[in-house]
């Protein structure tokens, strides 16, 4: 500022000598040119407002002259000037290097009078004008990275600065860091060395530090115990962990209370603390409750009765259908020495057997009956029809006079029906490193579920069963190919023809087929006795064999979408796997 200011009094000095003016009137730059007007005679001349941008040196004007016409236009107003007379010269002065407001001083104006004009007759309002330094722009640029968790801080030390002028310099360093999944901006100090902070208008390009989760996975073994037991303990391994106890202690639990016999799948569970720095996927495993046998003992009688397996706790004891010897009547089942009557219930906590006690008839008495009623069998009980009994002989008539005896007691035995499963639905699919799960509801009582286990997906090159090729399972991914003609599949350089493949492409796989000429199909497809549907647009994934419910043309079909050999084929004249009724050429009906 010192050297301005220095500056500005010679200014002073000259513009004094030079002008020659009797009037010269300053204003200040902030001053209106109207409240500048003071008479007819008032020639004002205003210095324009300009800018310029910070780049270490003193900029503006010096003490510059203009004499041209041009010039003096582009760089003040002028107002007052009568018709004739000109402006032919003016000085300007401004000066600054910091990002400021400075003035521009304009002075020593040079005025051509038009002939008949009067002379010396103008009071002149000089008025100042506004030169802005601007801030310079200085770009702070810091780079990307990602990973996967590894507990380590994520950084990236590339950095830049760009926009210092005149040989200005400043330190700049990335200090950003993210350890934990997640992300934020990659962040940097600045050391102002010889640059100053208030020169500069920072803009930052910051990068982004993207920390992933780290897959990790628990996977829980299945096990078993035999009926009445406590259970086990659970065990299971977990897998990708950077530390132990990462996720907290892992237990393993059983889901649910189920104590009867039978398998029960995916209830074997982990329970652990959820990390955001991890991505947990779990494999759960089945429980199996062993259950125990129960036979039965003719005990002298004859016939057979089959017997239960996989029983456990209450049972109820069936109806004898062994003959009695000759002679006899049935008197009561005996197990572990106590007597039971038909139908009683009992415990079983282990291998049991069953046995049928005879008693002496009466050959003189009169049958005194007792109506068994008539009960529906279930899924998993047996009924009967409606018999009568006779409590003195044990023997068993279809009517309440006794005329007609049921000799075969096995007859009004209704046995349990079993469980009518649906074709199920898949509740989780298969993929080609993880089984699936397909779950079945009994139409007969839907409270009645099972579930099976679905094959990781795998394909036969020879998908037509009836031309005895060995079904050599086809796992590796041949080349895709373009030409002319459209997409090919190359093996060793040879095309595929008349076969499917299973081929990644943008990460994704599908199945595609390729024809005799080994040109990927698209559209429908008949092959082995099955339809299939080879999407024929373009989505990036043109050819892919389709499954699960689709719309094609309007009308919606459903493809099998289970893995295996079946995968992908039309369902025709059935009611699919989610509902619907589907014509011969396998569109739903209406
Ligand atoms: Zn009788
Ligand atoms: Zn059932």
């Amino acid at each position: 500022m010192k050297r301005i200011f220095a500056k500005f009094l010679v200014f002073v000095i000259i513009l004094g000598l030079a002008a020659g003016f009797s009037q010269d009137v300053r204003t200040s730059y902030a001053d209106e040119i109207s409240s500048g007007k003071s008479s007819d005679n008032t020639l004002i001349i205003r210095a324009r407002d300009c800018t310029a941008v910070y780049n270490g040196l003193i900029q503006g004007e010096g003490d510059t002259t203009y004499a041209d016409a041009a010039d003096i236009a582009e760089k003040v107003y002028v107002e007052g000037l009568r018709s004739g007379d000109q402006l032919v010269k003016i000085d300007l002065f401004s000066q600054g290097d910091k990002p400021a407001d400075y003035p521009i001083y304009v002075s020593g104006a040079g005025i051509l009078y038009g002939a008949g004009n009067p002379k010396d007759s103008y009071d002149i309002v000089y008025q100042d004008g506004v030169f802005s330094i601007k801030r310079k722009d200085l770009i702070v640029t810091t780079g990307s990275a990602s990973g996967k968790y590894d507990g380590k801080p994520l950084t990236n030390s590339d950095v830049s600065l760009s926009g210092l002028v005149n040989g200005e310099t400043a330190f700049v360093k990335a200090t950003g860091s993210q350890t934990n999944a997640g992300s934020s901006d990659n962040t940097y100090s600045i050391d102002w060395e010889t640059a100053d902070s208030n020169c500069y208008n920072l803009i930052e390009k910051l990068g982004r530090l993207v920390v992933d989760p780290l897959e990790a996975t628990i996977a829980v073994d299945s096990a078993s115990k035999i009926f009445g037991d406590s259970d086990p303990d659970f065990t299971g391994t977990v897998e990708g962990l950077l530390k132990e106890g990462d996720l907290g202690e892992v237990k393993f639990v059983r889901k649910g209370d189920d104590e009867a016999p039978g398998t029960y799948t995916g209830v074997l569970t982990a329970s652990y603390e959820n990390n955001g720095n991890y991505r947990v996927s779990e494999k759960k495993g089945d429980f199996t409750i062993t259950g125990f046998t129960v036979t039965f003992r003719a005990n002298g009688g004859s016939g057979s009765m089959k017997a239960a397996t996989d029983v456990g706790g209450d049972y109820k004891l069936p109806a004898c259908l062994f003959t009695a010897p000759d002679g006899r009547m049935f008197d009561c089942w005996e197990v572990y020495g106590k007597e039971y009557a038909e139908r009683d219930t009992i415990t079983v906590t282990g291998d049991t057997a069953v046995t049928a006690k005879w008693k002496k008839t009466d050959p003189g008495h009169v049958h005194d009956l007792s109506l068994v009623e008539a009960k529906e069998a279930t899924c998993t009980e047996e009924g009967n029809e409606a018999y009568y009994t006779c409590s003195g002989c044990g023997k068993w008539f279809e009517d309440k006079s006794a005329l007609v005896e049921i000799t075969d007691k096995s007859s009004v035995i209704i046995k349990a029906l079993g469980h009518k499963w649906d074709k199920g639905v898949v509740t989780k699919e298969a993929t080609y490193t993880a089984e699936g799960i397909r779950t079945y509801t009994c139409e007969r009582d839907s409270s009645h579920t099972k579930t099976e286990k679905i094959p990781k997906k795998e394909r036969r090159s020879d998908d037509d069963d009836d031309d005895g090729g060995d079904g050599t399972v086809w796992t590796q991914a041949g080349s895709w190919s373009l030409d002319a003609s459209g997409w090919h599949c190359l093996e060793n350089g040879v095309p595929v023809r008349n076969d499917w493949r299973y081929l990644p492409y943008n990460g994704v796989s599908y199945w595609y087929f390729f024809d005799g000429n080994g040109l990927m199909k698209t559209g429908w497809l008949e092959r082995g006795g099955s339809r299939y549907y080879l999407w024929p647009f373009s989505d990036g994934w043109m050819g892919r064999m389709v499954t699960g419910r689709q719309q094609i043309e309007g009308k919606w079909y459903y493809f099998e979408p289970a893995a295996g050999k079946d995968q992908g084929h039309l369902y025709t004249d059935t009611t699919t796997p989610d509902g619907y009724r589907v014509g011969a050429d396998g569109a739903r009906m209406p």
